[in-house]
């Protein structure tokens, strides 16, 4: 049971067993027994890392990635054992502090220049790095050309305890680019000559990669987005369970029975007799100013059209079609739900459920429920 919705104003239940159930379904397609992290970056793509990483450590993850060293504290805070990488590991000389003092946090390290003030901040004392080889993302990572210097450097004396490469298309299983970076990594790999060491962990796919089959699991995967509920495989039904409900009140209700227009712009106009209602959510919450005139909400069984263009504070719908017997004042408006997909939201505005979750703002509460976990 969703616990009744408090707040006049918006709130997301965030349902930490769909959490779960989506990390165990993803670790059953790890059929060679590769290890499954889970990445928390940007807050855990904006659902609260301080809930869900405790939920994923108890369902045994013992790896986190996140972007940036105050992440990794904010991760270390609610996890005292887990192993986190940094991706984006040094961007300030403060880093090395905090890599130093907790060798379980530990940063990728994403070019020469990187390893090199990692090797000389070894000689203080044990320090462990993962380290980004770049198989055709052109993004972070030491490319090819830089192979062979990086073995040189690495060579009879100090390995990485991670190395990594990124997918630039795995959501779409078909593109030539997926083979071809599977294939570099492998040699780059080899030619790096550390593949042997066991304490040398290989990674390569994100939540898509895990799909593309088991050539391209190596030793732990990295997933994000299908942990949090978003389609995987975009061309296919959706495995994952969905996580969160964003609902919200009805503030006003107006009756229209002359032609008038609606929202800035006046964009919308209305001919017929209308029902109009307003949510106080808008783009300073996450609902993107592209859906308007775009995306739907649900009012009981009920699917209600976003009319007009969405303001920074709220949205105006056409509830003309909700029946009388429902009180739309205490009904939640169903914003994201099982009716309203992410990925559905986020085609209607023309971008990747990723986004739709990371811009969730604060404004909106977090309430959290966790079946599986007993709570
Ligand atoms: C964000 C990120 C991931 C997770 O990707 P998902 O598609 O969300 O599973 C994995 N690896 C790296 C390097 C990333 O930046």
């Amino acid at each position: 049971m969703r616990p009744a919705l408090e707040v006049p104003t918006g709130e997301i239940v965030v349902d930490l067993g769909a959490i779960r159930r989506n990390f165990r379904r993803l670790k059953r397609e790890l059929i060679t027994g590769a290890e499954l992290a889970a990445v928390v970056k940007a807050d855990a793509y904006g659902l609260g890392v301080e809930r869900v990483v405790p939920v994923l450590a108890d369902e045994g993850c013992c790896v986190f990635f996140v972007t940036t060293a105050q992440e990794a504290v904010e991760v270390r805070r609610v996890s005292k054992h887990s192993t986190i990488y940094v991706l984006n590991g040094i961007t300030e000389f403060q880093d090395w502090k905090l890599y130093s003092r907790d060798l379980s946090i530990r940063p990728i390290l994403n070019d020469l220049s990187q390893v090199d003030q990692w090797l000389e901040k070894r000689r203080a004392g044990e320090l462990a790095a993962g380290i980004q080889l770049d198989t055709g993302m052109t993004r972070y990572g030491i490319a090819e050309p830089q192979l062979m210097p990086l073995k040189e450097r690495l060579e009879g004396r100090v390995k990485p305890s991670l190395l990594m490469s990124h997918l630039a298309c795995a959501e779409d299983e078909l593109h030539w680019l997926n083979g071809v970076q599977m294939k570099r990594f492998g040699q780059f790999v080899d030619i790096l000559g550390l593949d042997q060491r066991p304490s040398c962990v290989l990674s390569l796919a994100n939540s898509s990669g895990i799909f593309l089959g088991e050539d391209y699991h190596f030793a732990l995967a990295r997933a994000g987005a299908a942990l949090y509920g978003i389609n995987p495989q975009p061309e296919k039904p959706n495995r994952m369970v969905g996580v969160l409900n964003l609902r919200a009140k009805v503030t006003q209700v107006r009756f229209v029975d002359s032609p008038t227009t609606v929202g800035y712009g006046a964009t919308h106009q209305i001919n017929a007799r209308t029902r109009v209602a307003t949510v106080p959510v808008g783009y300073a919450d996450g609902f993107l100013r592209a859906l308007g005139g775009r995306a739907s909400a649900y009012i009981g069984d009920t699917r209600v059209p976003v009319i007009g263009r969405v303001s920074m504070d709220a949205i105006t719908l056409d509830i003309s079609r909700v029946p009388e017997t429902i009180d739309v004042e205490t009904e939640p408006v169903e914003i994201i739900g099982p009716r309203r997909p992410v990925d559905v939201l986020a085609s209607e505005a023309g971008t990747i459920g990723y986004e739709i979750l990371a811009r969730i703002s604060h404004r909106i509460r977090r309430v959290y429920i966790d079946e599986i976990g007993g709570e």
